[in-house]
């Protein structure tokens, strides 16, 4: 299937430091040195620090810890320098050397407590909203008190998966397309995959899930290279295969799908066939449907949609503007009658995954975000669009609106809802 975007990730070379000019535009565009003085920025702890590296020593460099692994520096260096790759790079050798703290283990494993805590989904809900609880998990834990937790929705989008695919009548000859999850969506976003899977079926394609892991993502982004290369082996042993024969990977969140198309190999440094096939083939569902309205294969029976019109505030997730694919989420919102989604001309909104979860980091992911979030605020709107979880429950916390996926958009204007298979 041929791409709306060329592929800008699968072309880079990773390791670029000697690149570096020192123009510091990268250090202009970074987010988290715009607002605190213990990060001294990407040029600093990027490319000049690589050069006094020793691959054999633990890293000196404290203020890395600080990165919070956006990808806006690499995104904006004239000279392609790959700045965040570099950074995390480093904090894996910083873990290699003086281990991982329990707090980070914790929060990149969310794919595990996601499973394990569904069956007590009210028990848990309960407990997080609870302030004394979230108090005792900063004070012990070090994880803030003030971070949005996600709720668990009580199902998995796999349970649910596995009890609809046996009451499924497929027809043989449609096209197959894969999709691919993650973790927040299974354990407490599943209307999202539902909403997806039916989208999909609703443009004619046959939706499979073959069994599949954690992107890797959070363990990656604490410096846990161990845990994320363990993840992204499952999900290539599981998912290259469909790539290989031409079959496309759709997935909902903009960052897990960032990590199949470029992190395995960039910053995990798996570089064979089966992990290039991988990236190649991998989609975010915005980007496959705005591809297939490029080829005119997109139904378009698109109905206004009740409660929602006129202009809303859409927040691209540096995760997702380094796929280098434009905006297809508003290629296709558009698409939607009496709809005006328009992006927020901010960068970031601070949470960077996990990033904004720590005690000790939380006042800088609510800093960063301020200039986003007023403008959500100021919009007026009923809702804003965002790609990527982690975003759109900071963005929901921090403006008190509410934020949802795109796909939940585009479901609901072709009248498809999460009830029933
Ligand atoms: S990494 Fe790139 S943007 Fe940053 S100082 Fe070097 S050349 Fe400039
Ligand atoms: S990844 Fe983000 S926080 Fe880290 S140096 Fe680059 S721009 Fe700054």
């Amino acid at each position: 299937m041929e791409r709306v975007h060329e592929l800008p990730y699968l072309e880079i070379t990773p390791f670029t430091a000697d690149h570096c000019l020192k123009c510091n535009v990268c250090t202009q565009a970074c987010p988290v040195a715009a607002v605190t003085p213990l990060f001294p920025g990407p040029k600093t702890v990027g490319p000049q620090a690589q050069r006094f590296r020793d691959p054999d020593l633990p890293s000196p460099d404290r203020s890395l810890e600080y990165c919070s692994s956006c990808g806006i520096c690499t995104l904006v260096c004239p000279h392609g320098v790959r700045v965040m790759e570099i950074n995390t790079q480093a904090k894996a050798r910083k873990v290699e050397s003086e281990g991982l703290p329990l707090r980070n283990w914790v929060l990149g494993r969310n794919a595990w407590w996601g499973v394990l805590g569904t069956p007590f989904a009210p028990i848990l809900n309960w407990l997080f909203d609870f302030k004394p609880f979230r108090l005792g998990l900063e004070k012990t834990m070090g994880m803030s008190r003030r971070a949005a937790f996600p709720k668990w929705a009580g199902y998995t989008f796999r349970g649910w998966w596995r009890r609809r695919k046996s009451k499924l009548r497929l027809p043989a000859d449609a096209p197959t397309v894969v999709y691919y999850y993650g973790c927040s969506t299974n354990a407490y976003e599943p209307a999202i995959g539902k909403l997806a899977v039916k989208v999909l079926e609703h443009n004619g394609f046959r939706v499979v899930v073959p069994e599949q892991g954690c992107c890797g993502l959070p363990m990656q982004s604490n410096g846990d290279f161990k845990g994320a290369r363990r993840f992204a082996r499952k999900n290539i042993t599981a998912l290259a295969d469909y790539a290989q024969r031409g079959i496309p990977i759709v997935g909902t969140s903009g960052s897990c799908i960032m990590a199949l198309k470029s992190d395995y190999e960039h910053i995990l440094g798996l570089e064979d066939d089966a992990t290039r096939a991988l990236a190649a083939g991998v989609w975010d569902i915005s980007e496959f449907l705005a591809m297939l309205h490029a080829q005119g294969k997109l139904k378009t029976d698109f109905k206004p949609l009740q409660g929602v019109s006129g202009t809303i505030p859409y927040h691209a997730p540096c995760q997702l503007k380094a796929h280098g694919m434009g905006r297809p989420a508003l290629d296709v919102l558009e698409l939607i009658p009496g709809l005006r989604a328009v992006e927020i001309d901010a960068d970031c909104c601070g949470i960077a995954g996990t990033y904004g979860y720590k005690a000790e980091k939380r006042q800088i992911a609510e800093d960063v975000g301020k200039h986003l979030f007023e403008r959500v605020r100021q919009s007026g709107a009923p809702l804003a669009v965002c790609d990527t979880e982690t975003c759109r429950w900071h963005i929901a916390q921090m403006t008190g609106v509410r934020v949802v996926h795109p796909i939940q958009l585009i479901a609901q204007s072709y009248g498809i809802t999460t009830q029933g298979d």
